[in-house]
């Protein structure tokens, strides 16, 4: 019993000390009482009483101040607790008892809290098991702090066990990903890269790399979740593999229909009046094939392309080319282009932008009403988050009806405008893929008669 409740022998010996204080200090004043007063017993008892209840008075407010600061800790403990579990009336207990009873409930709510964070950590662990992505967690200094196995199946299954617990993350990863673990607790920022390629596991992952906050915000880690896509990747290389080929086995025996029929219409002495129609017909059929196994081509690669080569590109320098192109195409015909440019540069991938301004000035010219002047107004300003480029023409314009549906695959307005005016119905499509990839917005609007507006946004 000694042993689990030793006796507080200091306490002891502090109590007998004060006491043996009050008994001396009594001794001597009624020494020093007796010697100075030696006939009134009346003054003598009031001034002894007098100077020993001064003494137990400062002894006593010595004692209570460091109580007294014990109190307000208390009271300030007793804020932050659940109403039921509060202390009642605090100042009008025994301060022992008070003690006790603060100790048991800092003891009792100290347990309950363990045992929170244990459930709590339980639940963690298990949500983290159960999520099929790899996730880890990386502290200030660089070692992934905690994991789940998928993560350690994926990423630590071969480095030595013994150093799990610290591992740094420069072990684990190559030195882009660790600069993106560094810039996102550096910068408090979020960062999203897709389909990156791990070489060790040989596999693709979407990495979401997300800092951590403490409670007054401040970043002391990152979360980063790695999601395999892989299979994903593999079918969209499949798919765009087995377009290009069937393309490319297409474009060949197309050509050579093409070629002979180009050389029978060579031959004109040895072809009748009535064949040479026919002639022109496979001629102008095999270049909508090409055109639409172009086109076909072009969206496939624009929807499974995974990242965008972003760049600067130089509005004027871009619409210039495009331009001149156009001219070279549409020899003959009258094009007047207006630029109204208020932005130098936009950011996005130049070969896609130059594709899809293409395509909408191409269909400009393409619709355009026969023997009509086409003018084509470029404007581009800066909004407060996005680049503005719209593209307006003069030419027929299109029913409201229309607008809802000629951003669908091979959808082609049905009319008089349009009748012997070749295309596939896959220009239009193939601007909004590219538009959403640079996750901007594209609109139309149009007036019969009047002309067509498109209107292209992109984050800046
Ligand atoms: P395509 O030109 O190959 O038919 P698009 O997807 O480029 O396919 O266009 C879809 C339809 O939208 C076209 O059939 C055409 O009728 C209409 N269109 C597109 N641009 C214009 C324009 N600038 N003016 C009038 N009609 C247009």
């Amino acid at each position: 019993m000694s042993n689990s409740k030793p006796f507080p022998w200091h306490y002891f010996i502090r109590s007998v000390r004060s006491r043996i204080f009050y008994i001396l200090t009594t001794a001597l004043l009624t020494y020093i009482i007796t010697q100075h007063y030696k006939e009134e017993l009346l003054v003598k008892i009031i001034i002894l009483s007098l100077g020993i209840i001064t003494v137990a008075f400062i002894h006593s407010l010595f004692r209570i101040i460091p109580f007294r600061n014990l109190l307000y800790k208390f009271d300030n403990i007793q804020m932050k607790l659940p109403h039921d579990k509060k202390l009642s009336i605090i100042y009008e207990k025994d301060e022992w008892v008070l003690l006790e009873e603060m100790i048991h409930l800092a003891d009792h709510y100290i347990s309950q809290q363990q045992d929170l964070i244990e459930n709590q950590s339980e639940q963690s662990h298990t949500i983290l098991e159960n999520i099929p992505n790899s996730i880890v967690i990386i502290d200030k200094f660089e070692n992934c702090k905690s994991y789940n196995s998928h993560f350690q199946k994926r990423f630590l299954s071969d480095l030595d066990c013994s150093i799990l617990e610290n591992v740094k993350t420069f072990k684990v990863f190559d030195e882009n990903l660790v600069t993106s673990f560094k810039e996102a607790i550096l910068a408090d920022k979020c960062i999203k890269i897709s389909g990156l390629y791990f070489s060790k596991q040989n596999e693709y992952f979407d990495v979401a790399i997300t800092p951590i906050h403490n409670k007054d915000k401040k970043v002391t880690g990152a979360l980063g979740i790695f999601h395999n896509v892989t299979e994903l990747k593999l079918t969209e290389k499949m798919r765009v593999d087995f377009v290009a080929n069937v393309s490319h086995e297409i474009r060949t025996p197309l050509t050579s229909i093409k070629g002979y029929g180009q050389l029978l219409q060579a031959y004109e002495e040895k072809v009748s009046d009535e064949i040479k129609p026919i002639l022109l017909k496979i001629d102008r059929n095999a270049d909508r094939l090409q055109d639409l196994f172009d086109n076909l081509l072009k969206l496939s690669v624009i929807e499974s392309k995974y990242e965008l080569n972003m760049s600067e590109i130089s509005v004027r320098t871009l619409f210039n080319l495009i331009e001149h192109n156009i001219k070279a195409k549409y020899l003959g015909e009258r094009i007047t282009f207006i630029f109204k440019i208020e932005i130098e540069t936009i950011l996005g991938d130049e070969m896609l932008l130059e594709q899809l301004f293409t395509n909408l000035i191409d269909n400009a010219v393409k619709y355009a009403r026969a023997e009509q002047e086409v003018i084509i107004a470029i404007n581009t300003y800066d909004l407060q988050n996005d680049y503005c480029i719209q593209i307006s023409d003069n030419g027929p314009g299109m029913q409201q009806e229309e607008l809802t549906r000629i951003f669908e695959r091979f959808y082609r307005v049905q009319g008089v405008s349009t009748k012997n005016i070749e295309g596939s119905g896959l220009g239009l499509s193939i601007a909004k893929h590219i538009v959403n990839k640079h996750q901007g917005d594209i609109s139309v609007k149009s007036q019969v008669n009047e002309g067509t507006c498109f209107t292209i946004k992109l984050p800046h």
